[in-house]
Order: structure tokens, then sequence, then C-alpha cells
């Protein structure tokens, strides 16, 4: 199997850090700005049975400026484009405005979003309840996983997920 796979998310959810843990590679920047993914950098996971790119989004919120628009622009269009798209959240339990424009962009897409919930090492069970409900009335959303980017725990189960998918 093969196919194209986007990772999107508001800065510092841990985009970076999935794709660096998804290939095993130092490959994508990572840092604790926001923004430091100018570019989408692709990544491609290769195994006996499939073969996928991964494109990481340059951190999606508002544009303050035309390149921002036109980064923005570039990412939305490349959703329509892909097989299937992981939407990266983290322990944060409230929607802020960033996540709430991300949304409002999946609304409608006809790829298949997985949402992976990051940061797990940090999230206490009655955290990850609320974490969840904030996502629950997304039909685009096919799936939730909780991972853990940073200490690379449940990578394998996302990724055969998106081979579900493809
Ligand atoms: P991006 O802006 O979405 O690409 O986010 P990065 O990958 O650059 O990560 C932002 C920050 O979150 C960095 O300090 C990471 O070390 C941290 N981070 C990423 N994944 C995890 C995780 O699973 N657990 C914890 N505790 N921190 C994480
Ligand atoms: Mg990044």
């Amino acid at each position: 199997k093969s196919g194209f796979v986007s990772i999107i998310g508001r800065p510092n959810v841990g985009k970076s850090t999935l794709l660096n843990a998804i290939t095993g590679e130092k490959i994508a920047i990572m840092s604790d700005k926001p923004q430091t993914t100018r570019n989408r950098i692709q990544a491609i996971y290769t195994t006996k049975e499939s073969q996928i790119i991964f494109v990481d989004t340059p951190g999606m919120t508002k544009a303050k400026n035309k390149l921002g628009d036109f980064m923005i622009r570039t990412a939305l269009d490349t959703l329509k484009e892909v097989d299937a798209i992981i939407f990266v959240v983290d322990d944060s339990l409230s929607l802020g405005p960033a996540d709430k424009f991300i949304l409002q962009h999946l609304e409608g897409i006809k790829t298949p979003v997985i949402l992976a919930i990051n940061k797990v090492d940090k999230i206490m069970p009655d955290q990850y309840a609320i974490i969840t409900k904030l996502y629950s009335d997304y039909d685009f959303i096919k799936e939730i996983i909780s991972i853990s980017a940073l200490q690379g725990a449940n990578i394998g189960p996302l990724v055969e997920k998106v081979i579900g998918f493809l």
C-alpha cells in the first residue's frame, strides 16, 4: 500500500516530533518556538508492504501577512489531495482560535481524518475524557488515538490506522 498523509495541527502540538518518531530520523526541525517548520517537510516511511509519504505542514493559524496567507493556502490545498490526515492535538483542555480555525477548514473535507491526541505522557485519564469530548461532534474525524511522540508511544498503531485508509 502507498499514499500521502498530511500531519496538521496548531503550532507546538508535536507535529515535527511525531514525524521524527515515525521515520526514526531527524528530518524535521524541532523547536519550543511555534512556526519553526517553514516548509512542508516530507518523510518517506517504507516497509515491505507499504510506502507512505508524510507531509509536515506549517503551523496553521490565521495568517498575519501575505507569506503566512500563502503558506496556509498551500497547506489547505494539500489536504484535499492526500489519502489521510493526521490531526495532532495536545493536552490543552479547550479549543483555542487556531484549533477552531483548523476544524472549520476540515469541515466538509472528504479525506479521512485521524485525531492523534499527543503528549499522553502528561495527560491524566479525566483530562483525556475532556479532550476527546472537544472533538466528539466532528463527523470527519474517523479515528481517535492517544500517542506520545516524544516517548514513541502508540506510533506503530497510529501508522497501522493510517495504512487502513490507503
Ligand atoms: P510542532 O510545532 O507541532 O511541530 O511541535 P514540535 O514537534 O516542535 O514540539 C513542540 C514541543 O512539544 C517540543 O518541546 C516537544 O519536545 C514537545 N512534545 C512533542 N511531543 C511530545 C510528547 O509526546 N510529550 C511531551 N511531554 N512533549 C512533547
Ligand atoms: Mg514543527
